[in-house]
């Protein structure tokens, strides 16, 4: 057993668009951020989304320069959009390794910099005056002194990548947009002789195998649930989630813990404590009854 546990906390668990507001003020409207503290490592930040700003302002309290590696799920806004407004990326001393997937036509550092171009932002990239680096991943495993990173294509538009995090014996996987692959649908069909779609359904089952396979036995499954599934009926491709999904796959992975995230922005406190509810009725009706909770901004998880 650690002395210290893995500490993770929640800074942004909103979808697509901030949503300040009264009908957000419990679970929180910004977008996503986490903060994670490995015992005796730099810290990791997962997303840059519009809660890092605070997380910022927090991280400059401290005494001492700020050392981090943030890892990026994709470059939709949502995830993105805090790091502009990130002050300690500002100061002198500090240093990030930013970690994403380059894009085919544009590799990560000029992702990240295009968004503090002089049309969408006063300040550039250059102005920042901590040591940024960039390392871009794919598909792979990464070794940061002790702590692994094992990476994952998830399904979403564009190349969004899921994490898998280990260390000391504990696992948690952070997988912020992600759709069922089309398979899930009709998953209990199986017994079902196979169309003339066997090659493609097969594919498609050999991609749902292997992300139950990352996220297998993890002690903390963090995943997109921003729907309700009459609501995902009608936003298929979006590359997002219906709750009953993401308890499915919870169970298919024997996780030990669930956490929802990516609330969807039309979705009100009393709407996300609803989804909470009947994920928690999923997981007990299928004899699977392990802690679960909706992500709420400054919430706090340790492993
Ligand atoms: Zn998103």
């Amino acid at each position: 057993m650690n002395e210290t546990p893995i500490q993770i906390k929640f800074w942004g668990v909103r979808g697509s668009i901030p949503t300040p507001g009264p009908r957000t003020l419990r679970y929180g409207g910004n977008t996503p951020c986490i903060e994670v503290q490995f015992p005796g490592q730099p810290l990791v930040i997962l997303d840059a989304g519009s809660g890092i700003r605070e997380l910022g302002k927090a991280l400059l309290q401290q005494p001492g320069p700020v050392q981090a590696y943030i890892f990026i799920s994709h470059f939709h806004w949502d995830h993105i959009q805090g790091l502009p407004f990130f002050k300690p990326a500002f100061k002198e001393g500090n240093s990030f390794t930013i970690f994403g997937c380059d894009e085919p036509h544009m590799p990560l550092n000029e992702i990240i910099s295009m968004q503090m171009k002089p049309t969408f932002f006063p300040l550039a990239i250059e102005d920042m005056k901590a040591e940024v680096k960039f390392h871009p991943i794919r598909e792979e495993t990464l070794e940061l002194d002790g702590l692994r990173v094992i990476t994952k294509f998830l399904n979403h538009p564009g190349y969004a990548l899921g994490y898998r995090f280990e260390y000391q014996g504990k696992s948690f996987v952070y997988i912020s947009d992600n759709e069922p692959y089309h398979g899930f649908q009709n998953r209990d069909m199986k017994d079902k002789p196979l169309s003339v779609e066997e090659e493609f359904e097969t594919l498609i089952e050999d991609k749902d195998s292997a992300l139950v396979e990352f996220i297998k036995d993890a002690d903390l499954l963090i995943h997109d649930t921003q729907f309700f599934p009459e609501e995902y009926a009608e936003k298929v491709t979006w590359g997002h989630s219906p709750y009953n999904y993401t308890v499915d796959l919870a169970i298919r992975g024997q996780v030990r813990q669930l956490v929802l995230f990516h609330h969807d922005p039309d979705h009100s406190d009393e709407m996300v404590d609803r989804i909470l509810e009947l994920s928690r009725q999923y997981l007990k009706q299928h004899d699977f009854p392990i802690p679960c909770h909706a992500a709420q901004e400054g919430s706090v998880i340790t492993l």
